[in-house]
Protein backbone atom coordinates (compact mmCIF):
# COMPACT_ATOMS: atom_id res chain seq x y z
CA UNK A 1 0.00 0.00 0.00
CA UNK A 2 1.69 3.10 -1.10
CA UNK A 3 -1.26 5.99 -1.02
CA UNK A 4 -0.87 7.81 2.68
CA UNK A 5 -4.33 8.57 4.28
CA UNK A 6 -4.30 12.30 5.81
CA UNK A 7 -5.62 12.07 9.48
CA UNK A 8 -5.43 14.88 12.08
CA UNK A 9 -3.69 14.30 15.84
CA UNK A 10 -4.25 16.17 18.69
CA UNK A 11 -1.50 15.26 21.80
CA UNK A 12 -4.12 16.30 24.64
CA UNK A 13 -3.17 17.62 27.65
CA UNK A 14 -2.04 15.31 31.13
CA UNK A 15 -1.43 11.77 30.00
CA UNK A 16 -2.03 12.46 26.42
CA UNK A 17 1.04 13.74 24.83
CA UNK A 18 3.24 10.49 26.57
CA UNK A 19 0.39 8.20 25.19
CA UNK A 20 0.04 9.90 22.52
CA UNK A 21 3.63 9.37 21.22
CA UNK A 22 3.74 6.01 22.37
CA UNK A 23 0.78 4.99 19.50
CA UNK A 24 2.70 7.42 16.77
CA UNK A 25 5.50 5.43 17.10
CA UNK A 26 4.07 1.80 17.04
CA UNK A 27 1.84 2.89 13.78
CA UNK A 28 5.12 4.38 12.13
CA UNK A 29 6.64 1.03 13.01
CA UNK A 30 3.80 -1.33 11.86
CA UNK A 31 3.76 0.52 8.34
CA UNK A 32 0.43 2.15 8.49
CA UNK A 33 -0.03 5.10 5.91
CA UNK A 34 -0.64 8.36 7.50
CA UNK A 35 -0.27 11.60 6.14
CA UNK A 36 -0.76 13.43 10.02
CA UNK A 37 -1.45 16.54 10.75
CA UNK A 38 -0.93 17.49 13.63
CA UNK A 39 -3.46 20.17 15.92
CA UNK A 40 -3.61 21.30 19.28
CA UNK A 41 -6.75 20.99 21.27
CA UNK A 42 -7.54 21.47 25.32
CA UNK A 43 -6.19 23.38 28.37
CA UNK A 44 -3.82 25.99 26.62
CA UNK A 45 -6.53 26.93 24.00
CA UNK A 46 -8.77 27.23 26.63
CA UNK A 47 -6.01 29.08 28.72
CA UNK A 48 -5.72 31.06 25.52
CA UNK A 49 -9.22 32.46 26.30
CA UNK A 50 -10.48 30.24 23.77
CA UNK A 51 -13.72 29.10 25.56
CA UNK A 52 -14.32 25.97 22.96
CA UNK A 53 -10.67 24.76 23.29
CA UNK A 54 -10.62 24.16 19.66
CA UNK A 55 -9.03 27.50 17.15
CA UNK A 56 -11.12 27.86 13.84
CA UNK A 57 -7.76 26.26 11.57
CA UNK A 58 -8.19 22.95 13.63
CA UNK A 59 -11.70 22.89 12.25
CA UNK A 60 -10.42 23.11 9.08
CA UNK A 61 -7.67 20.41 9.46
CA UNK A 62 -10.88 18.00 10.36
CA UNK A 63 -12.78 18.89 7.82
CA UNK A 64 -10.00 18.40 5.30
CA UNK A 65 -8.93 14.70 6.82
CA UNK A 66 -11.77 13.48 8.15
CA UNK A 67 -10.25 11.31 10.36
CA UNK A 68 -9.16 12.53 13.85
CA UNK A 69 -6.99 10.76 16.46
CA UNK A 70 -7.27 11.83 20.10
CA UNK A 71 -5.69 11.87 22.86
CA UNK A 72 -7.80 12.91 26.19
CA UNK A 73 -7.69 16.09 27.00
CA UNK A 74 -8.30 17.80 30.54
CA UNK A 75 -11.72 19.69 30.44
CA UNK A 76 -11.53 22.36 32.87
CA UNK A 77 -14.16 22.93 35.89
CA UNK A 78 -16.97 25.45 35.82
CA UNK A 79 -16.36 29.28 34.55
CA UNK A 80 -18.50 28.56 31.35
CA UNK A 81 -15.98 26.12 29.14
CA UNK A 82 -18.08 23.35 27.15
CA UNK A 83 -16.72 20.09 26.83
CA UNK A 84 -14.41 20.15 23.79
CA UNK A 85 -15.10 16.29 23.37
CA UNK A 86 -18.99 16.98 23.07
CA UNK A 87 -18.71 19.94 20.88
CA UNK A 88 -16.56 17.73 18.48
CA UNK A 89 -18.86 15.19 18.37
CA UNK A 90 -21.72 16.68 17.89
CA UNK A 91 -19.73 19.24 15.11
CA UNK A 92 -18.52 16.27 13.35
CA UNK A 93 -22.28 14.25 13.60
CA UNK A 94 -20.57 11.45 15.37
CA UNK A 95 -23.35 10.02 16.38
CA UNK A 96 -22.21 6.43 17.21
CA UNK A 97 -19.02 5.87 20.46
CA UNK A 98 -18.25 2.59 20.09
CA UNK A 99 -16.17 1.02 23.08
CA UNK A 100 -14.94 -2.65 22.90
CA UNK A 101 -14.90 -3.94 26.51
CA UNK A 102 -12.98 -7.47 26.28
CA UNK A 103 -11.06 -9.39 29.22
CA UNK A 104 -7.57 -10.47 28.69
CA UNK A 105 -7.98 -13.44 31.34
CA UNK A 106 -5.66 -15.11 32.85
CA UNK A 107 -3.02 -12.31 32.05
CA UNK A 108 -5.01 -9.11 33.07
CA UNK A 109 -6.85 -9.74 36.71
CA UNK A 110 -10.10 -9.58 36.28
CA UNK A 111 -13.61 -11.38 38.01
CA UNK A 112 -14.86 -11.69 34.87
CA UNK A 113 -13.11 -14.09 32.40
CA UNK A 114 -15.83 -14.46 29.40
CA UNK A 115 -16.09 -10.84 29.32
CA UNK A 116 -16.41 -9.57 25.54
CA UNK A 117 -18.97 -6.96 24.76
CA UNK A 118 -19.23 -3.60 22.84
CA UNK A 119 -21.34 -0.78 23.76
CA UNK A 120 -22.69 1.29 21.43
CA UNK A 121 -23.40 4.90 22.54
CA UNK A 122 -25.48 7.72 21.25
CA UNK A 123 -23.06 10.19 21.14
CA UNK A 124 -25.23 13.49 20.18
CA UNK A 125 -27.77 13.61 22.02
CA UNK A 126 -30.01 13.30 25.21
CA UNK A 127 -28.87 15.74 28.29
CA UNK A 128 -25.25 16.35 26.49
CA UNK A 129 -27.04 19.19 24.70
CA UNK A 130 -26.43 20.75 27.63
CA UNK A 131 -29.84 22.95 27.38
CA UNK A 132 -30.07 24.42 31.12
CA UNK A 133 -31.99 26.88 32.75
CA UNK A 134 -32.45 28.58 36.05
CA UNK A 135 -36.44 28.62 36.40
CA UNK A 136 -35.80 30.20 39.73
CA UNK A 137 -34.42 31.59 42.70
CA UNK A 138 -34.49 27.38 43.45
CA UNK A 139 -34.83 25.35 40.43
CA UNK A 140 -32.65 24.28 37.72
CA UNK A 141 -33.79 21.96 34.62
CA UNK A 142 -31.77 20.43 32.48
CA UNK A 143 -33.61 19.12 28.69
CA UNK A 144 -32.91 15.76 27.73
CA UNK A 145 -33.70 15.54 23.85
CA UNK A 146 -34.13 12.37 22.03
CA UNK A 147 -34.91 12.53 18.00
CA UNK A 148 -36.27 10.14 16.21
CA UNK A 149 -33.90 10.19 13.37
CA UNK A 150 -30.89 10.30 16.38
CA UNK A 151 -32.34 6.70 18.01
CA UNK A 152 -32.93 5.09 14.54
CA UNK A 153 -29.06 5.68 13.26
CA UNK A 154 -27.84 4.64 16.68
CA UNK A 155 -29.84 1.21 16.71
CA UNK A 156 -29.53 0.29 13.10
CA UNK A 157 -25.42 0.93 13.55
CA UNK A 158 -25.86 -1.53 16.32
CA UNK A 159 -27.23 -3.86 14.26
CA UNK A 160 -25.04 -3.40 11.58
CA UNK A 161 -22.00 -3.39 13.51
CA UNK A 162 -23.34 -7.18 15.33
CA UNK A 163 -23.78 -8.49 11.38
CA UNK A 164 -20.44 -7.03 10.11
CA UNK A 165 -18.50 -8.30 13.41
CA UNK A 166 -20.34 -11.51 14.02
CA UNK A 167 -21.91 -10.21 17.34
CA UNK A 168 -25.06 -12.84 18.01
CA UNK A 169 -26.91 -10.46 20.56
CA UNK A 170 -28.18 -6.46 20.92
CA UNK A 171 -29.33 -5.54 24.30
CA UNK A 172 -30.81 -2.11 24.59
CA UNK A 173 -31.09 -0.20 27.70
CA UNK A 174 -33.17 2.62 28.64
CA UNK A 175 -35.33 4.31 31.57
CA UNK A 176 -38.83 4.16 29.47
CA UNK A 177 -40.69 3.00 32.83
CA UNK A 178 -40.10 6.93 33.71
CA UNK A 179 -39.11 8.61 30.87
CA UNK A 180 -42.00 7.08 28.59
CA UNK A 181 -41.83 9.37 25.54
CA UNK A 182 -37.88 9.85 25.00
CA UNK A 183 -36.83 6.46 25.96
CA UNK A 184 -39.61 5.07 25.07
CA UNK A 185 -38.83 6.32 21.80
CA UNK A 186 -35.34 4.46 21.70
CA UNK A 187 -37.04 1.25 22.61
CA UNK A 188 -39.71 1.55 20.31
CA UNK A 189 -37.27 1.71 17.38
CA UNK A 190 -34.83 -0.63 18.50
CA UNK A 191 -38.19 -3.35 18.61
CA UNK A 192 -39.07 -1.39 14.73
CA UNK A 193 -35.68 -1.96 13.25
CA UNK A 194 -34.97 -5.17 15.24
CA UNK A 195 -37.28 -6.42 13.19
CA UNK A 196 -35.27 -6.19 10.17
CA UNK A 197 -32.53 -8.32 12.22
CA UNK A 198 -34.27 -11.20 12.94
CA UNK A 199 -30.90 -13.29 12.83
CA UNK A 200 -29.60 -11.63 15.82
CA UNK A 201 -30.68 -11.73 19.47
CA UNK A 202 -32.29 -8.99 20.93
CA UNK A 203 -33.53 -7.88 24.38
CA UNK A 204 -34.33 -4.49 26.62
CA UNK A 205 -33.54 -4.23 29.79
CA UNK A 206 -34.03 -1.05 32.24
CA UNK A 207 -30.77 0.65 33.15
CA UNK A 208 -30.66 0.00 36.49
CA UNK A 209 -30.71 -3.39 36.73
CA UNK A 210 -29.02 -3.64 32.61
CA UNK A 211 -25.59 -1.46 34.67
CA UNK A 212 -25.70 -4.03 37.17
CA UNK A 213 -25.72 -6.58 35.47
CA UNK A 214 -22.61 -5.27 33.30
CA UNK A 215 -20.92 -4.97 37.06
CA UNK A 216 -21.59 -8.41 38.06
CA UNK A 217 -21.97 -10.58 35.00
CA UNK A 218 -21.13 -9.19 32.13
CA UNK A 219 -20.24 -12.33 30.29
CA UNK A 220 -23.36 -12.25 29.71
CA UNK A 221 -23.70 -9.39 27.42
CA UNK A 222 -22.85 -9.17 23.44
CA UNK A 223 -23.34 -5.93 21.80
CA UNK A 224 -25.06 -2.98 24.19
CA UNK A 225 -27.04 0.21 22.55
CA UNK A 226 -28.06 2.97 24.80
CA UNK A 227 -28.75 6.59 24.63
CA UNK A 228 -25.87 8.89 25.54
CA UNK A 229 -25.76 9.63 29.48
CA UNK A 230 -26.48 5.59 30.49
CA UNK A 231 -23.94 4.90 27.54
CA UNK A 232 -21.17 6.94 28.97
CA UNK A 233 -21.93 5.42 32.45
CA UNK A 234 -21.97 2.06 31.33
CA UNK A 235 -18.69 2.28 29.29
CA UNK A 236 -17.27 3.52 31.86
CA UNK A 237 -18.38 0.59 34.12
CA UNK A 238 -17.65 -2.28 31.17
CA UNK A 239 -14.07 -0.97 30.90
CA UNK A 240 -13.04 -0.75 34.40
CA UNK A 241 -14.38 -4.25 34.96
CA UNK A 242 -12.35 -5.76 32.55
CA UNK A 243 -9.43 -5.11 34.09
CA UNK A 244 -8.04 -1.36 34.12
CA UNK A 245 -10.05 1.81 32.10
CA UNK A 246 -6.32 2.39 30.53
CA UNK A 247 -7.35 -0.68 28.18
CA UNK A 248 -10.24 0.70 26.66
CA UNK A 249 -9.73 2.05 22.69
CA UNK A 250 -13.29 3.97 21.60
CA UNK A 251 -14.47 5.10 17.98
CA UNK A 252 -16.57 7.58 17.30
CA UNK A 253 -18.34 7.40 13.86
CA UNK A 254 -20.18 9.72 11.63
CA UNK A 255 -21.51 9.77 8.29
CA UNK A 256 -18.47 11.62 6.92
CA UNK A 257 -16.00 11.50 9.60
CA UNK A 258 -14.43 9.12 12.68
CA UNK A 259 -12.99 10.10 15.90
CA UNK A 260 -10.69 7.57 17.71
CA UNK A 261 -9.39 8.09 21.06
CA UNK A 262 -9.13 6.17 24.65
CA UNK A 263 -11.98 5.54 26.83
CA UNK A 264 -10.17 7.33 30.14
CA UNK A 265 -9.31 10.54 30.49
CA UNK A 266 -6.25 12.77 30.64
CA UNK A 267 -5.08 11.27 34.52
CA UNK A 268 -3.70 14.44 35.35
CA UNK A 269 -2.78 12.22 38.64
CA UNK A 270 0.02 10.36 36.61
CA UNK A 271 0.79 12.88 34.26
CA UNK A 272 4.43 13.28 33.30
CA UNK A 273 5.15 10.14 35.70
CA UNK A 274 6.38 7.98 32.94
CA UNK A 275 3.88 5.02 33.55
CA UNK A 276 0.51 6.18 31.98
CA UNK A 277 -0.77 2.79 30.09
CA UNK A 278 -1.11 3.70 26.51
CA UNK A 279 -3.15 0.90 25.76
CA UNK A 280 -6.36 2.81 24.94
CA UNK A 281 -4.77 4.66 22.31
CA UNK A 282 -3.21 2.14 20.89
CA UNK A 283 -6.38 -0.01 20.45
CA UNK A 284 -8.25 3.22 19.14
CA UNK A 285 -5.43 3.72 16.55
CA UNK A 286 -6.41 0.14 15.75
CA UNK A 287 -9.58 0.94 15.48
CA UNK A 288 -9.13 3.93 12.97
CA UNK A 289 -6.48 1.80 11.14
CA UNK A 290 -9.82 -0.66 9.98
CA UNK A 291 -12.27 2.43 9.44
CA UNK A 292 -9.22 4.47 6.91
CA UNK A 293 -9.05 0.57 5.36
CA UNK A 294 -5.80 -0.49 6.62
CA UNK A 295 -7.09 -3.57 8.02
CA UNK A 296 -4.04 -5.85 7.77
CA UNK A 297 -1.61 -3.03 9.52
CA UNK A 298 -3.98 -2.61 12.68
CA UNK A 299 -4.42 -6.55 12.82
CA UNK A 300 -0.40 -6.44 13.33
CA UNK A 301 -0.80 -3.47 16.23
CA UNK A 302 -3.83 -5.56 17.62
CA UNK A 303 -1.75 -9.03 17.48
CA UNK A 304 1.54 -7.88 18.49
CA UNK A 305 -0.40 -5.40 21.91
CA UNK A 306 -2.39 -8.90 22.93
CA UNK A 307 1.25 -10.61 22.53
CA UNK A 308 2.82 -7.96 24.88
CA UNK A 309 0.07 -8.39 27.42
CA UNK A 310 0.11 -12.10 27.08
CA UNK A 311 4.19 -11.95 27.64
CA UNK A 312 2.90 -10.75 31.13
CA UNK A 313 4.64 -7.00 29.99
CA UNK A 314 2.67 -4.61 31.73
CA UNK A 315 2.28 -1.19 33.24
CA UNK A 316 1.62 -0.54 36.61
CA UNK A 317 -2.45 -0.45 37.22
CA UNK A 318 -2.62 -3.63 35.86
CA UNK A 319 0.77 -5.39 37.18
CA UNK A 320 0.18 -8.21 39.21
CA UNK A 321 3.29 -10.39 41.05
CA UNK A 322 1.10 -13.78 40.15
CA UNK A 323 0.60 -13.12 36.58
CA UNK A 324 2.75 -10.27 35.08
CA UNK A 325 6.54 -10.94 34.58
CA UNK A 326 7.44 -7.41 34.10
CA UNK A 327 6.42 -3.97 35.52
CA UNK A 328 7.50 -1.04 32.57
CA UNK A 329 6.33 2.61 32.30
CA UNK A 330 4.94 3.73 28.90
CA UNK A 331 8.57 4.22 26.80
CA UNK A 332 9.03 0.41 27.48
CA UNK A 333 5.83 -1.27 27.15
CA UNK A 334 5.97 0.87 23.45
CA UNK A 335 8.77 -0.65 22.94
CA UNK A 336 7.70 -3.90 23.77
CA UNK A 337 4.95 -3.95 21.26
CA UNK A 338 7.32 -2.71 18.44
CA UNK A 339 9.35 -5.69 19.04
CA UNK A 340 6.33 -7.96 18.66
CA UNK A 341 5.00 -6.23 15.69
CA UNK A 342 4.60 -9.60 13.03
CA UNK A 343 3.46 -11.86 16.27
CA UNK A 344 0.39 -13.39 17.04
CA UNK A 345 -0.80 -14.46 20.22
CA UNK A 346 -0.81 -17.92 21.08
CA UNK A 347 -3.76 -18.27 24.04
CA UNK A 348 -5.99 -14.94 23.25
CA UNK A 349 -7.51 -14.75 20.67
CA UNK A 350 -5.68 -13.97 16.98
CA UNK A 351 -7.26 -10.60 15.66
CA UNK A 352 -7.58 -10.24 11.81
CA UNK A 353 -9.29 -7.49 10.35
CA UNK A 354 -9.25 -6.95 6.34
CA UNK A 355 -8.03 -4.05 4.27
CA UNK A 356 -10.88 -2.16 2.94
CA UNK A 357 -13.26 -3.46 5.15
CA UNK A 358 -13.82 -0.48 7.74
CA UNK A 359 -16.39 2.46 7.74
CA UNK A 360 -20.32 1.50 6.97
CA UNK A 361 -22.32 2.82 5.16
CA UNK A 362 -26.19 2.98 6.70
CA UNK A 363 -29.07 3.36 5.04
CA UNK A 364 -31.22 6.62 5.04
CA UNK A 365 -33.89 7.02 8.27
CA UNK A 366 -37.18 5.46 7.08
CA UNK A 367 -39.47 8.03 6.05
CA UNK A 368 -42.17 9.01 8.26
CA UNK A 369 -45.94 10.43 7.06
CA UNK A 370 -46.77 13.33 8.40
CA UNK A 371 -48.74 13.19 11.43
CA UNK A 372 -52.20 15.98 12.29
CA UNK A 373 -50.73 18.19 14.97
CA UNK A 374 -53.50 20.21 17.20
CA UNK A 375 -52.17 22.60 19.35
CA UNK A 376 -54.79 21.47 23.04
CA UNK A 377 -53.20 23.96 25.54
CA UNK A 378 -50.13 25.17 27.12
CA UNK A 379 -48.04 24.73 30.25
CA UNK A 380 -46.17 27.84 32.17
CA UNK A 381 -43.91 27.72 34.74
CA UNK A 382 -43.98 30.35 37.05
CA UNK A 383 -42.57 31.80 40.29
CA UNK A 384 -44.74 31.55 43.29
CA UNK A 385 -43.98 31.53 46.96
CA UNK A 386 -47.28 30.54 48.53
CA UNK A 387 -49.21 27.35 48.56
CA UNK A 388 -51.35 25.56 45.06
CA UNK A 389 -54.29 26.04 46.50
CA UNK A 390 -53.32 30.49 46.96
CA UNK A 391 -52.11 30.31 42.95
CA UNK A 392 -54.90 28.22 41.81
CA UNK A 393 -57.02 31.20 42.71
CA UNK A 394 -55.41 33.78 41.25
CA UNK A 395 -54.27 32.07 37.82
CA UNK A 396 -58.10 31.28 37.78
CA UNK A 397 -58.89 34.91 37.51
CA UNK A 398 -57.00 35.30 34.67
CA UNK A 399 -58.69 32.48 33.16
CA UNK A 400 -61.47 32.72 30.05
CA UNK A 401 -61.20 32.97 26.12
CA UNK A 402 -61.81 28.51 26.59
CA UNK A 403 -58.10 28.07 28.34
CA UNK A 404 -58.86 26.82 31.18
CA UNK A 405 -56.31 25.93 34.21
CA UNK A 406 -56.02 22.08 34.38
CA UNK A 407 -53.63 20.65 36.92
CA UNK A 408 -50.74 23.03 38.55
CA UNK A 409 -47.68 20.66 39.46
CA UNK A 410 -44.46 21.08 41.31
CA UNK A 411 -41.32 19.13 40.26
CA UNK A 412 -43.63 17.05 38.39
CA UNK A 413 -46.14 15.69 40.97
CA UNK A 414 -50.00 17.39 40.88
CA UNK A 415 -50.19 19.37 44.37
CA UNK A 416 -53.44 20.69 42.40
CA UNK A 417 -56.63 20.20 42.27
CA UNK A 418 -56.61 17.49 44.89
CA UNK A 419 -52.67 17.57 45.89
CA UNK A 420 -51.04 15.65 48.93
CA UNK A 421 -50.61 17.23 51.61
CA UNK A 422 -46.75 15.93 52.36
CA UNK A 423 -45.79 17.22 48.95
CA UNK A 424 -42.58 19.46 49.29
CA UNK A 425 -43.37 22.42 47.05
CA UNK A 426 -39.82 24.20 45.22
CA UNK A 427 -40.40 27.81 44.10
CA UNK A 428 -41.41 27.09 40.77
CA UNK A 429 -44.66 25.78 39.53
CA UNK A 430 -46.39 24.40 36.33
CA UNK A 431 -49.34 25.43 35.22
CA UNK A 432 -51.50 23.67 32.75
CA UNK A 433 -53.93 24.76 30.83
CA UNK A 434 -56.07 23.29 28.55
CA UNK A 435 -58.71 24.03 25.83
CA UNK A 436 -62.32 23.36 27.58
CA UNK A 437 -64.06 20.23 26.31
CA UNK A 438 -60.79 19.01 24.18
CA UNK A 439 -61.04 22.07 21.95
CA UNK A 440 -58.09 23.40 19.72
CA UNK A 441 -55.99 26.23 20.89
CA UNK A 442 -54.87 29.36 19.17
CA UNK A 443 -51.33 31.45 19.83
CA UNK A 444 -53.64 34.35 20.18
CA UNK A 445 -55.16 32.78 23.14
CA UNK A 446 -52.40 31.59 24.90
CA UNK A 447 -50.60 34.96 24.38
CA UNK A 448 -54.04 36.81 25.48
CA UNK A 449 -53.44 34.26 28.43
CA UNK A 450 -49.78 35.34 29.24
CA UNK A 451 -50.74 38.85 29.09
CA UNK A 452 -52.87 38.72 32.11
CA UNK A 453 -51.31 36.94 34.06
CA UNK A 454 -48.83 39.22 33.75
CA UNK A 455 -50.82 42.10 33.91
CA UNK A 456 -52.27 39.99 37.64
CA UNK A 457 -48.31 40.21 38.97
CA UNK A 458 -47.16 37.48 38.57
CA UNK A 459 -44.11 36.07 36.82
CA UNK A 460 -43.81 33.39 34.59
CA UNK A 461 -40.51 31.69 33.46
CA UNK A 462 -41.21 29.57 30.74
CA UNK A 463 -43.54 28.29 28.08
CA UNK A 464 -44.22 25.14 25.86
CA UNK A 465 -47.11 24.83 23.81
CA UNK A 466 -49.13 21.23 24.46
CA UNK A 467 -49.80 19.47 21.27
CA UNK A 468 -51.25 16.26 19.97
CA UNK A 469 -50.07 14.26 17.02
CA UNK A 470 -52.70 11.79 15.17
CA UNK A 471 -54.74 12.45 18.28
CA UNK A 472 -51.94 11.34 20.73
CA UNK A 473 -50.99 13.48 23.56
CA UNK A 474 -47.26 14.96 22.99
CA UNK A 475 -46.77 15.71 26.54
CA UNK A 476 -46.54 13.27 29.58
CA UNK A 477 -49.11 13.78 32.93
CA UNK A 478 -47.74 14.78 36.14
CA UNK A 479 -47.05 12.15 38.47
CA UNK A 480 -50.47 11.48 40.43
CA UNK A 481 -52.60 13.27 37.58
P1 LIG B 1 -9.34 9.58 34.05
O1 LIG B 1 -9.82 8.52 33.12
O2 LIG B 1 -8.40 10.57 33.50
O3 LIG B 1 -8.65 8.90 35.32
C1 LIG B 1 -9.34 8.00 36.19
C2 LIG B 1 -8.33 7.14 36.95
O4 LIG B 1 -7.78 6.16 36.06
C3 LIG B 1 -7.14 7.93 37.49
O5 LIG B 1 -6.74 7.39 38.72
C4 LIG B 1 -6.06 7.70 36.46
O6 LIG B 1 -4.76 7.77 36.98
C5 LIG B 1 -6.38 6.30 35.96
N1 LIG B 1 -6.01 6.16 34.54
C6 LIG B 1 -6.68 6.69 33.49
N2 LIG B 1 -6.06 6.38 32.36
C7 LIG B 1 -4.97 5.66 32.68
C8 LIG B 1 -3.94 5.07 31.92
N3 LIG B 1 -3.91 5.17 30.58
N4 LIG B 1 -2.96 4.40 32.58
C9 LIG B 1 -3.00 4.28 33.90
N5 LIG B 1 -3.97 4.81 34.70
C10 LIG B 1 -4.95 5.50 34.09
O7 LIG B 1 -10.65 10.30 34.63
P2 LIG B 1 -10.80 11.63 35.49
O8 LIG B 1 -9.72 11.68 36.52
O9 LIG B 1 -12.21 11.62 35.92
O10 LIG B 1 -10.63 12.83 34.47
C11 LIG B 1 -9.44 13.57 34.31
C12 LIG B 1 -9.63 14.62 33.21
O11 LIG B 1 -9.86 13.95 31.96
C13 LIG B 1 -10.83 15.54 33.42
O12 LIG B 1 -10.46 16.85 33.05
C14 LIG B 1 -11.88 15.02 32.44
O13 LIG B 1 -12.75 16.05 32.01
C15 LIG B 1 -11.00 14.53 31.32
N6 LIG B 1 -11.58 13.48 30.47
C16 LIG B 1 -11.25 13.52 29.16
C17 LIG B 1 -11.70 12.53 28.31
C18 LIG B 1 -11.30 12.60 26.88
O14 LIG B 1 -10.61 13.52 26.47
N7 LIG B 1 -11.71 11.67 26.05
C19 LIG B 1 -12.49 11.48 28.79
C20 LIG B 1 -12.79 11.44 30.15
C21 LIG B 1 -12.32 12.45 30.99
Amino acid sequence: MSQKTPITVAHGDGIGPAIMDSTLQILEAAGAQLDIEEIEIGKAVYERGVPSGIEDSSWESLRRTKVFLKAPITTPQGGGFKSLNVTVRKSLGLFANVRPCISYHPFIETDHPGMDLVIIRENEEDLYGGIEYRQSQDVMASLKIISRPGCERIVRYAFEYARANGRKKVTCMTKDNIMKMSDGMFHRIFDEIGEEYKDIEQDHMIIDIGAAKVAADPSRFDVIVLPNLYGDIVSDIAAEVTGSVGLGGSSNIGADFGMFDAVHGSAPDIAGMGFANPSGLILGSSMMLVHIGQGAVASKIHNAWLKTIEDGIHTGEIFREDVSSIKVGTEDFTKAVIERLGETPKALDVKEYEDGSGAMTLPPVREKSPEKTERIGVDLNLTWGGSADELAAKVKECVNDNLDLHMISNRGVKVWPNGQPDTFCADNYRLRFLGTDGSTVTTTQVIALMDRINKADMNFTKSVMLHTFDGVEGFSKAQGE
